[in-house]
């Protein structure tokens, strides 16, 4: 395959393309069809050229990817816009519980003799891990398609070999 054709500037269905999800395949069209194919990671993708557009359908929303002339826009959901809103929300459910706990645990230390003096500590960095989680696991479950089929297609590929 030419390598100029990697460097067209606006996507076409006769192009080949990096995959967005797995980074290491290219895309091509399907033959009769309004799809592209990964030979590495076998994701099926419908295409909108008109709006320069790559539909991964098989979740729901579907994940879709934008082309810039170079290459692909990262992975948006489908009608979700994660704007700064979501990351300070975020911010905030982390911070504001693990502050408060933190706060009250300074100024309330318990009696230097009871018999539970680390528990403030612990449970300020428990409220700190478990709202991290939280936020931790709904960003991989925006991206996690991606991740996983990138790991599935190496396990593949070690496999085969
Ligand atoms: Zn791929």
């Amino acid at each position: 395959m030419p390598t100029s054709k990697l460097l067209a500037s606006s996507f076409n269905e006769r192009g080949v393309y990096p995959c967005p999800v797995c980074r290491v395949g290219k895309i091509t069209n399907m033959p009769l069809m309004e799809a592209m194919y990964c030979d590495f990671c076998h994701q099926i993708f419908t295409i909108n050229i008109e709006k320069q557009q790559l539909k991964m359908p098989s979740r729901q929303p579907p994940l879709i990817w934008h082309w810039n002339g170079l290459t692909w826009t990262e992975a948006q959901l489908e009608g979700v816009e994660l704007g700064w809103g979501y990351v300070l929300g975020a911010i905030a459910f982390v911070s504001l519980p693990t502050g408060l706990i933190g706060i009250i645990a300074y100024h309330l230390p318990p009696r230097a003799d009871a018999p539970i003096t680390w528990l403030p500590s612990i449970w300020t960095v428990l409220t700190f891990l478990s709202h991290f989680t939280i936020i931790f696991w709904l960003f991989v479950e925006i991206y996690q398609i991606p991740l996983m089929a990138y790991w599935r297609a190496m396990q593949q590929r070690f496999l085969h070999r």
